[in-house]
């Protein structure tokens, strides 16, 4: 098994360029200390998705570095790094297969104990358990015969399984109903629990509970703190 971190991030003056000459990140400042979470927040365009995207080293930075426990990630194995790091993207991934089977994705050893537990704890057992074939119900590549709320529970109870030290979401920005809202809230804080992670949030409640926010402004930090300071 790989060692387990503790958890902490930091990006220290953190430029990034797609394209040569033109910064999407201009110099960016973070620090996520175990167990925190950080909301990112701004306009199209001002730098969330690229902030992700480096945490999770689909790109390296340009200059500056982005450090897990005090290590350069670029000198951390990236399976080593993708073990610690869960992400659940806007667009769930679901592929066509039981919902078992989608839920078990990237922990293929999970019992079927675990799975319920799992889904229990995000609120998404009962559902499960009004399909009509419970947890061996087939879904369709993408999902489409669940709700976007639904959809959003299996991949929360996904990345419990997987159980990750850090955590990065990409917060669904379809509207849903008040219910499942609440009941994704719910989820949403069993999911952070003990857990870092990093929020590109769309919803207010969630820039509320986090410990940071962090407002982006075209590749710079505009403001941060807490929903109290800002
Ligand atoms: P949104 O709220 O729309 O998701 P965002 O805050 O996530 O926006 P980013 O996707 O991080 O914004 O984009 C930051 C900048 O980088 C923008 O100017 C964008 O056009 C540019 N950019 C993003 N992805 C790429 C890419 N793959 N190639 C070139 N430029 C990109
Ligand atoms: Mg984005």
């Amino acid at each position: 098994a790989l060692p387990k971190i503790n958890g902490s991030v930091k990006l220290e003056k953190v430029i990034f360029e797609y394209e040569p000459g033109r910064q999407a990140l201009k110099g960016i400042d973070i620090e996520a200390q175990a167990g925190q979470s950080i909301a990112l927040v701004g306009h199209t365009g001002s730098g969330k998705s690229t902030i992700i995207n480096l945490l999770s080293r689909f790109y390296d930075v340009t200059e500056g570095t982005v450090k897990i426990d005090g290590i350069d990630v670029r000198d951390v194995k990236l399976e080593s790094l993708r073990a610690q790091i869960g992400i659940v993207l806007q667009d769930t991934f679901i592929f066509s297969g039981t919902i078992r089977e989608n839920i078990r994705f990237g922990r293929l050893d999970a019992t079927d104990e675990e799975i319920e537990e799992v889904t229990r704890a995000v609120k998404a057992h009962d559902f499960i358990m009004a399909l009509p074939g419970g947890y061996d119900t087939e879904v369709e590549e993408r999902g489409s015969a669940l709700s976007m709320g639904q959809r959003q529970l299996l991949s929360f109870a996904r990345a419990l399984l997987a159980d990750p030290r850090i955590l990065i979401l990409d917060e669904a920005t379809a509207s849903i109903d008040t219910e499942t809202e609440l009941k994704i809230q719910e989820a949403l804080k069993v999911l952070l629990q003990g857990r870092t992670s990093f929020i590109v949030a769309h919803r207010l409640s969630t820039i509320r509970h986090a410990d940071k926010i962090i407002v982006l402004d075209h590749g710079e930090i505009k403001e941060q703190g807490t929903h109290a300071e800002l």
